[in-house]
């Protein structure tokens, strides 16, 4: 079998309110998906993480950069390829926009590689250690032009709902700075009741110090994680606050590929691991990750964002997720899932995975895809619309 051509679908629509996280808010949603084809007709479906302007330039360097190395390669030579994009763009970025590039691409591969195999990815991997997982819903998204005291009232009802749609969790976000954001933790507590599970998420806006004050509200909260807490390249920072912190420290989304894993792994700063499999460098780099983090006993639960092909690959990889440590009663991972408007996770695939449907019948729980490869295929009508141009 021989690749005969990479294309990158961007796909954008204008959301029907703006939202925000600590960095920035939005008002487009963004999914960059990937399509290797072959020669004997089997085509693949890859995802880059990246939104905007960001899944734009990650288009170029799909078609622009990696496809002229690898067309005319046995798809099936995953490895290889992988060893031969990275070794070549080494130079030029070993983290960033050409690790959310090559990450699609081997994403296609491993698809090519079920459907070639006649088996699902969790399959091809080892197996399923779980026949379906629970999903925390998030939500709880800044919005601009409301002052803390709307955004006060708003997060308590939408913590609410989301527990009332069924999710296992739900997760917020913070970014008004630290006083504010305390007061919209404690109005998620609120909404949720007294024994559900909350998660907090940064997206790296606070000092150390800053952190430190959230991260005592938390644990008087019982928040049951903090993530990004502070900056991704302060793993001091990390460090400090996780052996200050009893609520768990969780991050990754912003690391690459198993070097920068080490580094982070090696620091002690995470209680929970969130690698991104549509950035870090594809399943390929992913389950070289996921052993880093069982080597160090550092649980994972995968970082989720992007269209329902990123959330297939998840549910796959989430199912050949081992055990650890293992007993009776394990400690079990989640699927991440955004319970904003998102047509290119809810209407993307000719056979919906109606994830909504399912958490709301079957106790928060998602059942694993069962097709071939990543076990789902997008709509080509779907993608036609939503194409921007380059
Ligand atoms: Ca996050």
């Amino acid at each position: 079998m021989k690749i005969t051509r990479i294309t990158s679908h961007v796909l954008q629509y204008d959301m029907p309110e703006p939202l925000g996280y600590s960095q920035q808010y939005y008002d487009k949603r963004t999914a960059h998906l990937v399509e290797v084809e072959t020669d004997e007709g089997v085509t693949g479906w890859g995802e880059c993480f990246g939104p905007g302007a960001i899944a734009l330039a990650n288009k170029g360097i799909v078609e622009g950069v990696i496809a002229p190395m690898v067309v005319g390669m046995d798809p099936l030579d995953r490895d290889v390829i992988w060893h031969k994009v990275y070794n070549l763009m080494r130079d030029h970025g070993q983290k960033g926009m050409p690790m959310q590039s090559l990450s699609g691409v081997d994403i296609a591969l491993w698809d090519i590689a079920g459907k070639a195999a006649a088996m699902p990815l969790h399959k091809l991997i080892g197996g399923a250690h779980r026949a379906d997982v629970p999903a925390y819903g998030y939500g709880m998204m800044l919005r601009p032009e409301h002052s803390t005291d709307d955004l006060v009232a708003l997060f308590k009802d939408e913590a609410a709902a989301i527990r009332d749609m069924g999710f296992v969790a739900t997760k917020m976000k913070t970014g008004l700075g630290p006083r504010d954001d305390v007061r919209l933790c404690e109005a998620v507590r609120e909404g949720v009741g007294p024994e559900f599970k909350f998660m907090v998420d940064a997206n790296h806006c606070y000092t150390t110090s800053d952190a430190f004050y959230v991260g005592r509200a938390l644990e008087e909260l019982g928040a049951y994680w903090f993530e990004e807490p502070v900056a991704p390249e302060d793993h001091d920072g990390y460090r400090e606050l996780r052996a200050g912190l009893s609520v768990n420290i969780s991050g990754g989304e912003a690391e690459f590929g198993r070097w920068g894993w080490r580094a982070i792994l090696e620091n002690r700063g995470l209680d929970i691991a969130q690698p991104e499999v549509c950035a870090l460098g594809g399943v390929s780099e992913y389950l070289r990750v996921l052993a880093l983090c069982h080597a160090h006993f550092t649980p994972v639960i995968n970082h989720v964002w992007g269209s329902a092909i990123a959330v297939a690959t998840n549910l796959q990889l989430l199912a050949a997720m081992p055990p650890m440590p293992g007993g009776l009663h394990p400690w079990e991972p989640m699927l991440e899932f955004d319970t904003t408007d998102n047509k290119f996770r809810d209407n993307l695939l000719a056979e919906p995975l109606d994830i909504q449907g399912q958490v709301k019948a079957n106790g928060g729980r998602v059942a694993i895809p069962q097709g071939h490869g990543i076990g789902v295929e997008p709509d080509r009508d779907f993608l036609r619309h939503y194409a921007v141009a380059a």
